[in-house]
């Protein structure tokens, strides 16, 4: 800052405050006419006052709570994508068990993605997805048997 020369804004926001008339003398000092605090609900910290020294703070802590929830959203979807794929592997594999044909198709049946080698496209079925089939065909012929016995 320049010194011998006041500077002026009509409006200063942060995420949290709306400064008004905020003006910063010549010597420095800064100060403002009007405060506006917003504290929306994901900004909760309990006990704290809002004050632009405690602004970065506020802000950190609603940045750190935004990405754990992200993170913890991200864990749960993929524990989903598991279950649904597993719960595809285990009808294709019965369905397969059964005599039923599948492909050829250009997608896979159990992920959807696009089949390119000619095996796949048969089997309609993709060589990734195939191994998990594969091995719960196994599972399945293997409890079969204990149970025949
Ligand atoms: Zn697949």
């Amino acid at each position: 800052m320049t010194k011998g020369r006041a500077v002026r804004w009509r409006r200063l926001s942060s995420p949290s405050t709306i400064y008004k008339g905020v003006r910063v003398s010549e010597d420095g000092d800064v100060s403002c006419e009007a405060a506006t605090v917003y504290r929306p609900a994901y900004l909760k910290v309990p006990g704290a006052d809002v004050d632009p020294g405690n602004l970065l703070q506020l802000a950190a802590h609603a940045l750190r709570q935004s990405v754990e929830a992200r993170r913890r959203i991200a864990e749960k979807a993929a524990v989903t994508r598991k279950r649904r794929r597993e719960l595809k592997i285990s009808s294709t594999a019965e369905a397969i068990r059964v005599g039923k044909v599948l492909g050829p198709r250009t997608n896979c049946v159990i992920c959807g993605r696009g089949l390119a080698d000619q095996h796949s496209i048969d089997r309609g079925i993709g060589s990734e997805c195939w191994e998990g089939v594969l091995q719960r065909i196994e599972d399945l012929r293997a409890s079969k048997l204990q149970e025949a016995a």
